[in-house]
């Protein structure tokens, strides 16, 4: 039975040997290679203790490496934790310390960041540079190399600890979620029930996967691991670049993207996108944050492929709902608004946040969704991990939404960002889907500021597109034209980017933070 990842391993090296898995700046990595040097890795891991249960860390950029670690710790039953590089020192180091990893390896570039952060450092024992030695770290391929390739076949069953990824901090500290065996492969597995993937799922020999979003990010990591299952190839990114990604686009046979909805924004905007043929690309799979249906409406146009959104949260490994290709529809329709319907064996519900009781279809509350793809808890946080995931396995997603009576959920916005005025509740999204149909604006960001009469009012946060003027009267008449008047903003900020973290979200609370000094 394949069970873990170790299992999906063993089992692409079996069947197609030498098919390439990962290719990296030329290099290319077969199956075959992936399960011999992730034995190495293993034999090299467990003789500096790690064993069952341990974590270990990556910073870096994405790298095959990377997998290939993550697929050695994995032979011993440890726990890889990647970690976003983006970061501030403190908050790197926060999650090195809450996650105890003993051993590190980070990426090129990265050994003056650690050197920084080290006497702040709890756990780490050892650090290897990932592709060569980093300063005075060693190189973790040169190490490596002095083990044998012997599988160590620890015994790993579906609620073992697998993964964990920490959640992206846009509403706090990030949480490291613990992924299982079970979890990140509950819904597909390797070689088997092929006839149950949708199309856009499945492998075809040939083609390759650009996994373009950074694998601190369950979009990359995941993306990594859907190649890996489903025995596909993926060309790795160091990290996401517009011109770099449509260079491949031309020149491979790249079938399949995730971007995040930011991402695809830049490369609609990047000046060679007009001319590239966009032909080979079957799917652009998006997801992570809202997508204005403007943006959707020119990503369908340019880019010409089949679309495929999908919603679902760290804490659930990845994706639990997509609207699939058929559901696009360039002339727009009510379902384009949604994130689409549950994958196979996820339960959606949706409820209310203090009563906690089921809300018919149409009513906004909590979405709360249970599967075998919901996280075993936070490391370390029972007591957010039982805020989050009730005693019947539900797990609170703290977005709003709803549902349709066909079961499509619609998405409103995080219940944190939802902004009440008067009385009454705005999302920002669908503020910021009015406002982004007037084709000056380059990007917006719509929040809540105190307000003596209201309670809170509309600010919105806008971004000019280049070369053109707009005015605050002229950004609130477009709205007007398009939502009602009490959700329209009451003022506009022009600002020349907004801010977001790397997976694309905005991060409304910088942008409130000026307004609420002192007075939240
Ligand atoms: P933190 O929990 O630390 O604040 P985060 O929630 O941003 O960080 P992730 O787990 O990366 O960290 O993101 C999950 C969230 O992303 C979801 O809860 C939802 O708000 C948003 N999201 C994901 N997919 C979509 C989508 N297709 N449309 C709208 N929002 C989405
Ligand atoms: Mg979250």
């Amino acid at each position: 039975d394949i069970i873990s990842i170790s299992d999906v391993v063993r089992f692409q090296a079996q069947e197609q040997p030498d098919a390439v898995v990962f290719t990296f700046e030329g290099d290319e990595m077969t199956y075959a290679r992936l399960d011999r040097d992730s034995n190495r890795a293993a034999q090299a891991l467990a003789s500096k203790g790690v064993g069952k249960g341990d974590r270990i860390s990556y910073m870096g950029k994405n790298s095959h490496l990377y997998f290939e670690i993550l697929v050695g710790a994995a032979k011993l039953g440890a726990v890889m934790v990647p970690v976003n590089w983006r970061l501030a020192p403190p908050e790197v180091a926060y999650i090195l310390n809450d996650c105890g990893a003993k051993i590190m390896f980070i990426g090129p570039g990265f050994d003056e960041l650690v050197r920084k952060i080290k006497p702040a450092l709890q756990h780490v024992e050892m650090i290897f540079g990932a592709e060569k030695a980093e300063g005075d770290f060693a190189s973790y391929p040169a190490w490596r190399d002095g083990f044998e390739p012997i599988d160590p076949m620890v015994e790993c069953a579906a609620d073992d600890d697998a993964l964990q990824l920490y959640t992206s901090g846009t509403t706090g500290h990030p949480k490291g979620a613990i992924m299982t065996n079970g979890s990140i492969f509950s819904s597909r597995s390797a070689g088997i029930a092929e006839e149950d993937l949708m199309d856009w799922q499945k492998p075809v020999e040939g083609e390759i996967t650009l996994l373009a979003m950074p694998c601190f990010h369950i979009s990359g990591t995941g993306t990594g691991l859907v190649v890996l299952y489903t025995g596909g190839s993926a060309i790795v990114l160091p990290e996401y670049d517009p011109t770099q990604a449509l260079e491949l686009i031309e020149q491979y046979n790249i079938s399949k993207i995730f971007m995040v909805p930011a991402a695809i924004q830049i490369m609609l905007n990047h000046p060679r996108a007009s001319e590239v043929d966009f032909s080979k690309l079957k799917y652009i799979t998006y997801g992570a944050s809202p997508i204005p249906l403007e943006l959707m409406k020119q990503a369908m146009d340019v880019l010409g492929c089949g679309f495929v959104q999908m919603y679902g949260m760290t804490e659930t490994s990845g994706t639990i709902t997509t609207l699939n290709p058929e559901d696009h529809d360039v002339n727009g329709n009510e379902k384009m608004r949604s994130v689409g319907t549950p994958l196979p064996g996820v339960e959606i519900k949706i409820i209310d946040p203090d009563s906690l009781e089921e809300l018919p279809p149409h009513s906004v509350g909590e979405i709360a969704t249970r599967s075998a793809k919901n996280m075993k808890g936070y490391w370390n946080r029972p007591d957010a991990t039982a805020e989050t995931i009730d005693a019947d396995g539900w797990l609170r997603t703290g977005d709003a939404g709803y549902l349709d009576e066909d079961g499509y959920l619609y998405i409103h916005d995080r219940l944190k960002d939802m902004i009440i005025s008067g009385g009454e509740n705005i999302y920002p999204a669908e503020v910021e889907n009015a406002i982004y149909t007037n084709p000056k604006v380059a990007d917006v960001a719509v929040v809540g500021i105190p307000d003596e009469k209201w309670g809170e009012a509309v600010k919105a946060c806008v971004v000019v597109k280049a070369g053109q003027q707009l005015t605050e009267a002229e950004v609130i008449a477009h709205a007007r034209d398009h939502i009602a008047g009490y959700k329209c903003p009451k003022s506009v900020d022009f600002i020349d980017a907004l801010p977001r973290n790397p997976s694309g979200k905005i991060l409304r609370k910088d942008l409130r933070a000026p307004y609420w000094e002192g007075k939240d």
